[in-house]
């Protein structure tokens, strides 16, 4: 978003990006739980940067020297004079042994193709073989993302039950979550209503348990037992991008860069941090991280970074937090809005309607007329 800005702007600059498209990252659920093919939930850069004095390079970051004000990548090195950090996040296995070996995780766009192919193939292999794990999925973590992804699967399985010849009632969907409760950030009333939802559509949820090792195809609990699964994905936690603390900025335990007002790094004022790598605190409170907090920061960090190399003030960063609201499969939701709780098919057109909202933002009225009608069902 940040670039979309300065590109707007007109400001020189280059963005290094890994892919030459930017992916949906709120969507993932929904390209790993087969909603749309996963190719629609990426529009390409080159249609979000109009200006000629935009550059794109797509290559992989892989250390930030803030001595020399140099970024270092695959394909060489790039100085800078001023660096905007939004390098996203990456899983936290919390140590479990064995997590990160055998199981899958949602952080990108191919990720998310991998797991809905995955859950494909085991379907597949079921046909073949009649052993029941290939039509267990298991998901570690009952975050937004946990949640979400949980509701996009269980509608996917009972379409490829009708594919496969597969009775559903053969499939299993667990969700195991150390926490005693789901979704933390919504209220009790709106957790239990997702629970309901979820466990009418065939979830098995699992909280105040820990996974305490996973091998191949299995995941261990506490209490001694365990669940067989032909899809195992760990979306439990997440912490930011590591390179961040290896360039020798001051981070908080999830890894965050801590910036001043202005989203400027505490510890060099050539560096802005955002979206999920930024640690901003309120009040003495650290911000969450979101997409929408990333979005307003992105705009933020276009407005300083063009202020500071020309001379002019820089302004402070006004989070405004609008709400909560997550997807519970295709068509219901669950969230709140500006403080009013919605539920049900009201909170999945609200929740599609963020869709809008977003291309709008990103790439205006064209983006939304098309990616928008590829990608929103009303
Ligand atoms: C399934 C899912 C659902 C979610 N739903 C919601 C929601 O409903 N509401 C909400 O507020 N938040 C939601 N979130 C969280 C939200 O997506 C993130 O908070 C937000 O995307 C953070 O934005 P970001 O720009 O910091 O990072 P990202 O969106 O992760 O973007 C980081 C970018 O950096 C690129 N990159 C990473 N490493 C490198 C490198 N070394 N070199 C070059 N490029 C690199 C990546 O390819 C990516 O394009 C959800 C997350 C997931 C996974």
């Amino acid at each position: 978003m940040a670039a979309k800005h300065l590109d707007k702007a007109g400001e020189p600059f280059t963005l290094v990006s890994m892919n030459e498209y930017h992916y949906l990252t709120t969507l993932l659920h929904e390209a790993a739980g087969g909603r749309r093919k996963p190719k629609e939930y990426a529009v390409p850069i080159s249609h979000l940067l109009k200006s000629p004095s935009s550059k794109l390079v797509v290559d992989e970051v892989i250390a930030i020297d803030k001595e020399h004000r140099v970024v270092h990548t695959r394909g060489g090195e790039r100085s800078y004079e001023w660096l905007v950090v939004a390098l996203g996040w990456i899983p936290d296995y919390f140590g479990i042994a064995g997590l990160a070996e055998h199981s899958m995780t949602l952080t990108n766009l191919a990720s998310a193709a991998r797991i809905q192919e995955h859950i494909v193939s085991e379907f597949a292999r079921y046909e073949q073989d009649k052993d029941p794990n290939h039509l267990c999925i298991a998901i570690g973590g009952a975050g937004l993302t946990g949640i979400e992804l949980m509701g996009e699967i269980l509608d996917f399985v009972s379409l490829l039950c009708i594919r496969f010849g597969v009775d559903r009632r053969l499939v299993q969907v667990h969700n195991i979550e150390a926490l005693p409760m789901i979704l933390p950030q919504i209220s009790e009333e709106l957790r239990g209503i997702a629970q309901q939802v979820l466990e009418e559509k065939g979830a098995k949820l699992h909280t105040g348990t820990r996974i305490v090792r996973v091998t191949p195809g299995v995941v261990w609990l506490e209490d001694g037992s365990n669940i067989s699964a032909g899809t195992i994905v760990w979306t439990g936690g997440v912490r930011a991008n590591p390179l961040l603390k290896e360039a020798g900025l001051t981070v908080d335990r999830k890894g965050r860069a801590k910036v001043n007002a202005f989203l400027q790094s505490v510890d060099d004022d050539h560096i802005f941090v955002g979206g999920d790598c930024s640690w901003y605190e309120e009040d003495g409170k650290a911000l969450p991280t979101s997409a929408q907090l990333a979005a307003q920061m992105g705009r933020t960090l276009a407005l300083n970074v063009r202020s500071i190399a020309h001379g002019r003030t820089m302004k402070t960063f006004h989070p405004h937090l609008q709400g909560t609201l997550a997807s519970l499969g295709r068509e219901i939701g669950i969230g709140d809005v500006g403080g009013v709780a919605v539920s049900g098919m009201p909170a999945g057109l609200l929740k599609e309607a963020t869709k809008m909202k977003y291309m709008w933002q990103l790439g205006g009225i064209r983006l939304a007329a098309t990616k928008g009608v590829e990608i929103v069902h009303l």
